[in-house]
């Protein structure tokens, strides 16, 4: 074999060429040695005991040292961490004994100050002319820069880029490892799954901006990672919902107790681009002792026990219980179903007497929507007038209520002369009162059945009349034109403001049944009647209470000045035939223990 050896000029012009000649095993140790140190992979040889005979530049350049000759007779506890050489050293025993090779192995050699890096390595069994194993011989590929890549894609897949918090999919994951864990042993102990929704964020996104919004969440969910233990996990599912995964608790109270803690911390305003915002979160809650199948059903609950939180106010919390789902599904289906009832007139009026406190003699009725479902039975508004709200069928119904009811009052006036100017209240949304077609309405349905205006309220709640300020006016106005009455529904649980109720012509103000069904239970809750009855005199308004049950409640209110009442007492409120079946039977007389038991 030779070996041409060639020499350049200055300018890299070839000068002249020597031929050497050298022995055969130089030749093929050279080679060896050539394509070693040119290979980009670590390459090492070691003998029976893993000592190192030889090891390539790359090697060397791993371990540190300047040239490969100073690793031969050393071993890796030399230069890895014990941990490390000990498995690479039980590796090895088992090629020796075995004579397989360990293919394409992914490790993480860890160096003793603590650095590591991923190597891919291939180890084989290195063995004699005769066949005898001499030892072993590896090749090692550094893939860290995949490892970071791949670990990076991970951290994306699971991990939230904004918030740096696990997303849905590792919230889920770790979730599932829960129910594989209760799944396992039946002793397991209780988890819950706590949603998150923040209530003011979209008003925050629109008025600051997003980046603004960005800021928000980032620091609100710095806030909520105080509230928790470190086992816990909090986690993003997007927008501004937020879940939360407690393990290991007792009861229901240390769920709620953390809830608690979310709703206190972050009650204090948030500084965001030296403006100051306030955020409150609604939180639902479900435990793990309802028993779930599945990750998706507690979390399909506890996403509905938010909304129902919500929907009861902001900044509250509630647990899941058995019939929300339910609701909730129910919920869906009722608008389709709406559409439907309408036509179909299974929305009906149900009559509620009101009554003079100081006669018992009937003034009036209160028409309350029911809904005569084909499959469902009674529906109560409290269930669907809020859909009918959002989805804006309440106008509709609104006007379908006022026709029944202003035609059979009117035809009860006309059949028994003693009942010819009967009262007849009907509800009115705020949604109703938004879309502006009250007055309307109500001047059509007047003209078409001949009902006397001054027989005519529409009862409105505080709350709807003070969020519709600028259209109510405009309607109140001209009901009042019209003289068609107006009362206050659920008075005192709004916010009313004094100034504005001064400016409205109403002429009475309905106490929320809520007051009166506490009033004589605490001395403060009468005080809040007595302070509503005056306020209403002061403003040369009536006063109606609602949901009357006792006696006692009743001579309370009289005490105080209330004149007019409805409630369970006199009567609930009933289907046409019923309240026909009441007029016939009483002539403006008072309620008596047998009036009453008759129409049960
Ligand atoms: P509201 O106008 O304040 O009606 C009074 C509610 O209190 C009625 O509930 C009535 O059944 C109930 N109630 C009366 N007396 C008593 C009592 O002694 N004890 C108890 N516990 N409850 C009593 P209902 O019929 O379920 O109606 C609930 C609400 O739904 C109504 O509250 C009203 O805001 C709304 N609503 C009913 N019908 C209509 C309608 O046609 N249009 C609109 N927009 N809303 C309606
Ligand atoms: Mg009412
Ligand atoms: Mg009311």
């Amino acid at each position: 074999m030779r070996r041409r050896a060639s020499c350049k000029t200055a300018e890299g012009e070839p000068t002249s060429e020597v031929v050497v000649e050298i022995p055969r095993l130089e030749v093929e140790t050279f080679l060896l040695e050539t394509l070693m140190d040119n290979v980009p992979d670590a390459i090492y040889f070691k003998d029976r005991d893993s000592r190192f005979t030889s090891i390539n530049r790359c090697q060397a350049a791993r371990f540190g040292i300047a040239s490969p000759a100073l690793a031969v007779g050393r071993t890796d506890f030399d230069f890895f961490t014990d941990e490390h050489a000990a498995q690479a050293r039980r590796d090895e025993q088992e090629i020796i004994r075995t004579g397989q090779p360990l293919v394409n192995v992914e490790e993480k050699e860890t160096l003793p100050n603590g650095e590591f890096r991923w190597v891919s390595t291939t180890k084989l069994p290195l063995r004699d002319r005769k066949g005898n194993i001499v030892g072993t011989c590896g090749i090692s590929r550094d893939i860290t820069e995949r490892k970071k890549t791949e670990e990076q894609l991970q951290h994306r897949a699971f991990y939230d880029p904004l918030t740096d918090l696990p997303n849905r999919a590792l919230f889920t994951d770790r979730l599932q490892h829960l129910f594989q864990r209760a799944r396992r042993s039946l002793g397991s102990p209780l988890f819950a799954v706590l949603y998150l929704d923040l209530d003011r964020f979209k008003a925050i996104n629109d008025s600051l901006g997003h980046q603004a919004g960005d800021e928000f969440l980032i620091i609100t969910a710095r806030r909520l990672n105080r509230c928790l233990r470190p086992g816990d996990t909090l986690a993003r599912f997007g927008g501004d919902e937020f879940t939360v995964l407690l393990d290991d608790i007792h009861s229901e109270a240390d769920a709620t107790g953390v809830a608690d803690r979310i709703h206190r911390e972050l009650a204090a305003p948030l500084e965001v681009r030296g403006c100051e915002a306030f955020t409150s979160v609604s939180v639902g809650i479900a435990l793990s002792s309802a028993g779930y199948e599945c990750p998706e059903d507690m979390l399909r609950d506890a996403d509905t026990a938010m909304y129902r939180a919500k929907a009861g106010g902001r900044g509250r919390h509630q647990v899941f219980v058995g019939d929300m789902h339910q609701r909730a599904v129910f919920a869906l289906h009722l608008e389709t179903d709406l559409r439907r009832a309408v036509e179909r007139e299974e929305i009906v009026p149900y009559y509620q007497p009101l009554v003079d406190l100081d006669t018992g003699a009937v003034v009036g009725f209160e028409a309350l929507a029911r809904w005569r479902h084909p499959t469902r039975g009674m529906v109560m508004p409290d269930l669907f007038i809020p859909v009918a709200e959002e989805t804006g069928m309440v106008g509709m119904i609104g006007e379908w209520m006022l026709a029944k009811a202003c035609r059979q009052v009117r035809e009860w006036q006309c059949k028994y002369s003693r009942w010819s100017t009967l009262g007849i209240s009907v509800n009115v949304s705020g949604r109703q009162l938004s879309q502006g077609g009250v007055a309307a309405d109500v001047e059509r349905v007047l003209r078409a059945t001949g009902l006397d205006p001054q027989c005519l309220t529409l009862e409105i709640t505080e709350s709807a009349l003070m969020d519709n300020l600028s259209v109510g006016a405009g309607v109140v106005q001209r009901l009042h034109a019209m003289s068609v009455g107006l009362h206050l529904d659920d008075f005192g649980t709004g916010y009313s403001s004094l100034a504005y109720l001064h400016s409205f012509p109403v002429q009475a103000l309905k106490i929320d049944r809520s007051f009166i069904n506490r009033m004589g239970r605490a001395p403060h809750q009468s005080a809040i009647v007595k302070a509503i009855v005056s306020l209403a005199h002061n403003l040369g308004m009536d006063v109606v209470a609602e949901g009357i049950e006792t006696r006692a409640q009743v001579e309370a209110l009289r005490a105080l000045g209330c004149r007019r009442g409805q409630g369970f007492l006199f009567s609930e409120p009933l289907p046409a035939d019923q309240a026909e079946r009441l007029l016939d039977s009483s002539v403006a007389r008072p309620f008596t223990d047998d009036s009453r038991s008759s129409l049960r």
